[in-house]
């Protein structure tokens, strides 16, 4: 989305061939040597291909746009007719006309409506999201979280027998990092699928490693893109705040489709963890910035009818940061997305229940969260932990305030529920309602996960 796809090339045989020679007596003509250059140069959302001899002569141009007229000949092949005349151009392997053809679907836009991606996405959410991972310094700041990265290596290089010539696909690959280890810990072959034009970087990362017959780039969406075989395992690291902003959690479970029938999943289940918090001065914090629309006389303006809008707006945000422990009011509720088992539909609605016995007499102000996911693998269980028992990562915790806070007394129960609905901004409304068993007292609150407020130093 970020950009148009990137630039390609391939080794291609060619063959001109015309409706009277397919279907005369005579023989075809005969195809070229199979030294034969294809470059792909994207320009906008077109692009042109080029096939050009040993001495750099051009022996085939044409366009690829929405009026490109072709069709997959074989295993290897395609066949692209421009008015009565049609080149056969046949690749090296399955995986190049693949990757040839998904640019192909790009440039003729017939994903545009179809893609389960585009379906549930804005436009303009998805450009600002690929944009955004399109930034070498957002791939450098993930990989830069040493507890995350680390985690994957270790998940990864541990459980070598699950990768060792392994076919593994690799949802999201930013700059490829997972399918480096993917091929340190002995797999045959990566398809690494990435949305953003950091796709081009991490080919030139591929290139520069020498691992262009292990590691295929695949630029494009995972839910438009198609992979020429199955695979042994899925790689992926799709979560965001409160493990499911972003919803790429939707978009890993998707790439199931091309998941071999006892294939594994890595990471292979998600824990979201909730708890009751009491923060008193966090509480204030929030109301004190909105009172500044309490001032009448700001510049000899009256603000003080914004007020109320001010003080809903900011109570609508999550509030992304660390905090100690012991503020935490009573022992976690746990709910667990397996994504062996999961489908993308189930991620639309997701409702957690949850009865807490308090711990601590106090006010409530809200319910934090933070996720853990586990790499199932034949040797080791490894997990990834963002609790705050554990070191920060850069996923940090997440805290939903009440609108009003809630006075319980240890050995009371707090039930109620979280509500998280998918929203077309690759994020979720949050819906909070809470009452204390014992007295009666009701408090919750809607929120936006799509705009956090970051409060950490
Ligand atoms: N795997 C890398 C990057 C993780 S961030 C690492 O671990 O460092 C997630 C990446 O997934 C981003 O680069 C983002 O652009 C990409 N992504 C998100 N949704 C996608 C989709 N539907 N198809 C392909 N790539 C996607």
């Amino acid at each position: 989305m970020a950009r148009g796809p990137a630039r390609l090339q391939f080794r291609v045989q060619l063959r001109f061939v015309t409706e009277e020679q397919l279907f005369g007596p005579g023989p075809l003509s005969p195809p070229t040597p199979q030294s034969l250059r294809l470059d792909v140069h994207p320009a906008g959302e077109e692009a042109d291909a080029t096939v050009t001899d040993a001495d750099g002569v051009c022996v085939f141009k044409c366009l690829l746009n929405r009026d490109t007229e072709c069709c997959r000949v074989g295993k290897e092949s395609i066949l692209i007719t421009l008015g009565y005349n049609s080149a056969l151009l046949k690749f090296e392997s399955h995986a190049d006309l693949s990757s040839f053809s998904n640019t192909l679907k790009r440039c003729r836009n017939e994903k545009k409506e179809l893609s389960v991606f585009n379906q549930r996405t804005e436009e303009a959410s998805a450009v600002q999201y690929f944009q955004f991972y399109g930034c070498i310094s957002q791939q450098q700041n993930m990989m830069q979280d040493f507890v995350r990265t680390a985690t994957y290596h270790r998940a990864i290089l541990q459980n070598h027998i699950d990768f060792r010539d392994k076919i593994v696909l690799d949802v999201g690959c930013g700059s490829g990092i997972l399918s480096f280890f993917a091929v340190q810990a002995g797999a045959r072959r990566v398809y690494a699928v990435e949305a953003s034009s950091v796709a081009q970087y991490a080919e030139m990362l591929v290139k520069n490693n020498h691992l262009s017959d292990k590691i295929i780039v695949l630029p494009g969406k995972i839910e438009d893109i198609s992979l020429p075989e199955a695979v042994d395992v899925i790689i992926s690291e799709p979560m965001g705040y409160m493990l499911f902003n972003e919803r790429m959690l939707e978009s890993y479970l998707h790439s199931k489709k091309w998941l071999k029938a006892n294939g594994m999943m890595f990471p292979t289940f998600g824990d979201i963890h909730l708890a009751p918090f009491s923060d008193e001065q966090l509480y204030m914090e929030h109301y004190s910035r909105a009172n500044f629309w309490y001032q009448q006389c700001f510049y000899g303006v009256n603000l003080s009818s914004l007020r109320g809008a001010a003080v809903d707006e900011y109570f609508r945000q999550p509030i992304v940061d660390t905090f100690d422990i012991r503020i935490l009011m009573a022992r976690t509720v746990k709910y667990t997305v397996n994504f062996m088992d999961a489908e993308e539909a189930d991620l639309h609605r997701v409702e957690i229940p949850f009865v807490f016995q308090m711990m601590q007499s106090g006010l409530v102000h809200g319910l934090a969260f933070w996720f853990d996911v586990a790499f199932v693998g034949s040797l080791v269980t490894v997990w990834l932990s963002t609790a705050p028992t554990e070191p920060l990562t850069h996923w940090y915790q997440v805290r939903c305030l009440l609108h009003t806070p809630l006075f319980a007394k240890e050995g009371e129960t707090l039930s109620g529920r979280v509500l998280f609905v998918a929203n077309r901004r690759q994020s979720y409304d949050i819906q909070i309602v809470a009452l204390v068993n014992q007295t009666g007292f009701r408090s919750g609150n809607i929120l936006d996960l799509k705009n956090p407020f970051f409060r950490f130093a």
